[in-house]
């Protein structure tokens, strides 16, 4: 089109009247020359004035016969390209004219730069920063007598955060997914927020496995968590729960000092318990031979690993049995964290160990899959497993399913297999580097707290109700999110008030139509059923197992347990997390709204029940990178592709970023591995 448009004005032009131009080869150096004159000469113009003047079109420039004054400010419009040199060389002309404007864009791009970086540079005398004397000398007190940190020594250093003095207190534990995107939708100042965790920043978990092989920077994966708690003019505590009294209301915390670690009670009004989980160990030995992936830590010490191996199997004195054994990898657990994993390992063996080891190193090196069930991505459907493990295969990634891990050693991994025909046979996988990654157990805190409660029977999670408060705790006092939580719906506890509300006729059965009312009711009080409950005939006739027509109370209930089972089972992945702290975030909002007028009324405490829905999961998709190409899981619709596709799930990754800072650093991690390959270096 572009260049269609360009000679059809050149066409234009050679049919235009004899006009004045400068000789051939003249043009940039009148260009040059004219910078320092006046005077351009006057030109006749070169094509009909129905052709408006456009950047890349510069006949245009001379039909407007400028004044002296106007023609340095066109020449300079112009890209400072004479006219009659772009009239010969339009392409040439188009180039410099990018090319200036590219030189003079960045120019104006590195003052403001320097400038802004200039202003940052400046010294702030603080006189006197008003302290609370309670926050330098904790009273003692609570159950253990420790101290109680009531008020923090920055309470009363901001206008906004003295506004926040007297507000209920929302302690926050965890800074992961759950916690952060709390802080993200809480109104500012609603609440008087600490935000409790073992370290200080947010680590964004998905981008860990590429961390493991220098695909990306561990710093460009986290945040700090102040600059996150500084959005609701919060507090930031360094520390780790411990114990909790419920009856007091104090949270027990074990916090760093320079003499030890210590502990101190925390007093809260509300509570958010998003600890996360931790690896579950299935009871298997010889896990601490295993390295796991949860942590920036994890994946350093993992990446300080591999480098050493490929170090050491690169020198004269290893023996041949030595190099196979330091190149082989086992990942045990084909979830998406396992096969991500094992993909970046593969990618960085492959494009940078081949082009900087010595190339014998290639033929020894094994990478191991080691799944319980017979498909990795087993959650994902059916297609993306094929297409993984097709891929996988390609890559020469070696995927064992239907096997369970027996033992690892330092040396190897112990396995059972369970062959196609249903035999069992034993196996010992050489192992050098064997990553851990089979599922989630519960953190220490939060198994301390569910010993604590009544009703909580689930091994691997805390039970919460539709509204995330913490089943048997006091009601709208404690809630918990994520990885940490399970939702456990009561729905049999409802089950004959519901059933009388819908059988009109109290006949003792429930017709379609009845059931149809039903069904809507039950999706209004929990929206998590709204899922299974998409398709009300075929769930009416999978109970009506008798095919009569009707359900009677036992099917109904039959149903109800199914379907509390089938509605809550949400997969511990960020988007659950994310969502579940986002909702917290504006319950407690609306709640803070009502404050004045709860105030007024002598209410102390609200229920939830009676000012907000119950939660409701939105399922997203899933991705999954699978080595140069990526999968995807859209509402059971999954598609799995090449590189445009892993552009696709780096684009996900990279919108879903908590700040721009670490949307910069990663963007710039992508583009060196790009231009340079990935960091080799082993510190
Ligand atoms: C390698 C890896 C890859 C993953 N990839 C994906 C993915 O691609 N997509 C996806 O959706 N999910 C993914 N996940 C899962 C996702 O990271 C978790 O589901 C999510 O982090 C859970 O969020 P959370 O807030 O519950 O806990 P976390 O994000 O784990 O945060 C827990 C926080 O609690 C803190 N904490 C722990 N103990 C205590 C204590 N006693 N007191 C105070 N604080 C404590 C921790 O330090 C941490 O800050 C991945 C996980 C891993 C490990």
């Amino acid at each position: 089109m572009f260049a269609r448009s360009i000679l059809g004005a050149r066409r234009l032009a050679l049919a235009a009247p004899p006009r004045l131009s400068a000789p051939p080869g003249l043009g940039l150096t009148l260009t040059l020359a004219r910078g320092f004159t006046t005077s351009p000469p006057r030109l006749t113009p070169r094509i009909p004035s129905r052709f408006p003047p456009s950047f890349f079109r510069s006949h245009a420039f001379a039909q407007s016969r400028p004044t002296p004054r106007r023609a340095k400010w066109t020449y300079a419009r112009y890209g400072l390209v004479s006219p009659t040199f772009a009239h010969k060389h339009p392409w040439l002309a188009s180039v410099l004219r990018l090319f200036l404007a590219v030189m003079v864009g960045s120019s104006v791009l590195l003052l403001i730069v320097l400038i802004h970086d200039a202003s940052t540079y400046s010294q702030k005398h603080i006189d006197r920063v008003p302290v609370n004397p309670l926050a330098l000398s904790p009273r003692r007190g609570g159950p253990k007598n420790l101290p109680i940190i009531e008020v923090n020594i920055d309470d009363k250093e901001s206008d906004e955060k003295a506004r926040c003095e007297g507000k209920p207190r929302l302690i926050i534990l965890g800074g992961g997914w759950g916690a952060v995107s709390i802080l993200k939708t809480l109104p500012p100042t609603a609440y008087n927020v600490t935000l409790i965790a073992p370290d200080n920043y947010f680590c964004f978990t998905p981008l860990l496995p590429s961390a493991c092989v220098g695909t990306v920077e561990p710093r460009s994966l986290v945040e700090p968590l102040r600059r996150l708690v500084a959005r609701v003019h919060g507090h930031f505590l360094q520390g780790a729960a411990v114990d909790i009294c419920m009856s007091e209301r104090l949270l027990e915390v074990e916090v760093p000092t320079e003499d030890g670690p210590m502990r101190a009670y925390v007093p809260y009004d509300k509570l958010v318990i998003a600890v996360g989980s931790r690896s579950n160990d299935h009871g298997v030995k010889g896990l601490e031979h295993c390295f796991q992936l949860k942590t920036i830590p994890d994946a350093q010490a993992i990446r300080r690993q591999i480098m050493m191996n490929l170090e050491t199997a690169s020198l004269p004195t290893t023996t041949p049995e030595q190099r196979k054994h330091l190149l082989s990898f086992v990942v045990c657990g084909g979830g998406p964290t396992g096969v991500e994993f094992a993909a970046e390992l593969s990618d960085m063996l492959n494009e940078d160990v081949l082009a900087y080891y010595p190339k014998i190193l290639k033929g020894d090196m094994t990478v191991t899959i080691i799944q319980s069930r017979d498909h990795i991505l087993n959650t994902y459907s059916e297609k993306i497993s094929d297409y993984a493990e097709k891929h996988f295969q390609r890559e020469e990634i070696d995927v064992v399913t239907n096997a369970r891990v027996n033992e690892v050693t330092p040396k190897s991994v112990r396995i059972t297999i369970k062959e196609k025909d249903g035999s069992i046979r034993e196996a010992e996988l050489p192992a050098s580097i064997v990553l851990w990654s089979t599922g989630i157990a519960m953190q220490p805190f939060t198994r301390q707290m569910v010993e604590l409660l009544p009703n909580q029977f689930h091994s691997k999670a805390v039970q919460v109700d539709a509204y995330l408060r913490v089943e048997g705790a006091p009601k709208g006092s404690i809630y918990a999110i994520g990885d940490a939580a399970t939702i456990h719906l009561n729905m049999l506890s409802d089950l004959l008030l519901i059933w009388e509300q819908f059988d009109e006729n109290r006949d003792d059965k429930l017709t379609y139509d009845e059931w149809a009312l039903m069904a809507e009711h039950i999706k209004k009080k929990y929206p998590l059923t709204s899922d299974y409950l998409a398709q009300i005939r075929d769930v009416f006739r999978e109970f009506d197992t008798d095919g009569r027509g009707h359900l009677s109370l036992n099917q109904v209930a039959d149903m109800f347990i199914k379907m509390s089972s089938k509605a809550t089972a949400l997969p511990a992945t960020a988007q659950v997390a994310s969502q579940q702290g986002e909702y917290l975030g504006h319950m407690f909002g609306r709640l803070a709204r009502q404050r004045k007028t709860l105030q007024a009324n002598d209410i102390d405490n609200l229920d939830d029940e009676a000012y907000y829905h119950p939660f409701k999961y939105r399922n997203l998709g899933t991705l999954a990178y699978i080595g140069n190409s990526a999968a995807f899981d859209i509402g059971g619709y999954g598609s799995a592709g090449g590189l445009l596709a892993m552009y696709a799930w780096r684009s996900v990754y990279w919108s879903m970023q908590v700040s721009m800072r670490t949307r910069f650093m990663l963007m710039l991690d992508w583009v060196k591995r790009g231009l340079f390959g990935r960091d080799l270096s082993k510190f």
